[in-house]
């Protein structure tokens, strides 16, 4: 039996890890140990995802959270030390491009321990995004590279990784989409308690640094999702960093109905019946792709190129505004179909290799 220890600790992470904890359940050679940092650790951003995933309960919970970039990472790095040494994992398996992920990375190569890194290679080519650096580290640091698009393995080659690391699995938020469809269409509820109606609305999201901690920026989305809403109806799960930050620079939305985080199944439901999405986000951003709803990304570039080329997403940079002007013209549109992100059994192939006897 191999031992296997999952780093996870925000949100993405949990929606990411949910189909790949099961898949290596079903190996039946692989013992898996889930440690949660504590990132993102409310019910809102935190256990919603536990329950309705059904992801084990954390092996260990490091309660790490809150402070800078330093603060945060170091406090990661050493309470992960103990826990790795103490465990001794066969692998560390880690996800994404978060704080959480960059400590795993580093723990876990000092122990040498070999790494596998879920969602390997993707670049936004931009170095002032605290994501960026974190990829690229936990790249050079892991022994495995799963990568979710041909965008990724092209990087990671143009980047002199060698071939026999880069394994192109699929995306595995494509996997969850796919198993957790029925449920989250059960859920349209939410539709109701909100008062929008299916395919009558635009739902948004903006969490990333570079638009909530940037007062222009954010000045500029708050008018532009305000001005959508006076045509549309705008639904906007607030993040809690964006709440803050929206505080601290005396801005707030009148016409946008914002609500807390909801849970994926609630999310998917908003998702996959909205007119158009406005988004910073990477997973909503393929969320839209998957659930074929036009996609307007609030940022100067993307991660996600396959989105963009094929038709389904453009960009709007909060720096130049126009983003208004994109929703609208983004609502309706079309673009091309193609699977860029798999067949929905990603977790399958990752499971399978990370079991194999080393
Ligand atoms: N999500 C959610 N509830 C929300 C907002 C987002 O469940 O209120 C989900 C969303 O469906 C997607 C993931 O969270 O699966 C994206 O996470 P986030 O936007 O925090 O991070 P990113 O993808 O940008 O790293």
């Amino acid at each position: 039996m191999k031992t296997i220890a999952t780093i996870v600790g925000a949100r993405p992470q949990f929606i990411k890890v949910a189909p790949v904890s099961k898949a290596l359940a079903a190996t039946g050679s692989v013992k898996e140990v889930l440690i949660h940092t504590g990132q993102h650790f409310d019910a809102s951003m935190s256990d919603v995802f536990f329950e309705e995933l059904g992801i084990a309960k954390p092996d260990h919970h490091l309660g790490v959270n809150g402070g800078g970039h330093g603060a945060m990472t170091g406090a990661m790095l050493q309470q992960l030390e103990p826990v790795l040494q103490q465990l001794r994992p066969d692998r560390v398996l880690i996800y994404g491009d978060t704080n959480s992920t960059l400590a795993g990375a580093l723990v876990a190569s000092k122990l040498h321990i070999p790494v596998a890194h879920v969602e390997a290679g993707l670049r936004s080519f931009n170095r002032a995004m605290p994501e960026e650096i974190n990829r690229i580290v936990a790249d050079q640091l892991s022994d495995i590279l799963f990568a979710s698009t041909d965008t990724a393995v092209r990087n990671l080659e143009k980047e002199g990784f060698s071939s026999d690391r880069i394994f192109s699995v699929g995306d595995v938020m494509y996997d969850a989409a796919l198993q957790f469809a029925e449920r989250a269409a059960a859920r349209r509820d939410i539709l109701d308690s909100i008062g929008v109606e299916p395919g009558r609305y635009v739902l948004a999201t903006v969490h990333r640094a570079e638009n909530t901690d940037d007062p222009q920026r954010l000045r500029v989305i708050v008018s532009n999702l305000e001005r959508v809403a006076e045509d549309l109806p705008v639904v906007l799960p607030i993040h809690p960093r964006t709440a803050g930050r929206l505080k601290v620079e005396g801005l707030a939305f009148s016409r946008v109905t914002t609500i807390p985080p909801v849970g994926y199944l609630h999310m998917v439901a908003l998702e996959s019946q909205a007119a158009a999405i406005a988004t910073d986000s990477g997973g909503v951003q393929k969320e839209a792709f998957f659930y074929r709803v036009p996609c307007v990304t609030l940022r100067d570039e993307t991660e996600w190129r396959e989105t963009v080329d094929l038709g389904w997403n453009r960009l709007a940079s909060p720096s130049t505004g126009g983003i208004a002007q994109a929703v609208a013209s983004a609502i309706g549109s079309r673009g091309t179909e193609a699977s860029p992100y798999g067949d929905g059994r990603s977790a399958v192939a990752i499971a399978k290799i990370v079991a194999e006897p080393s």
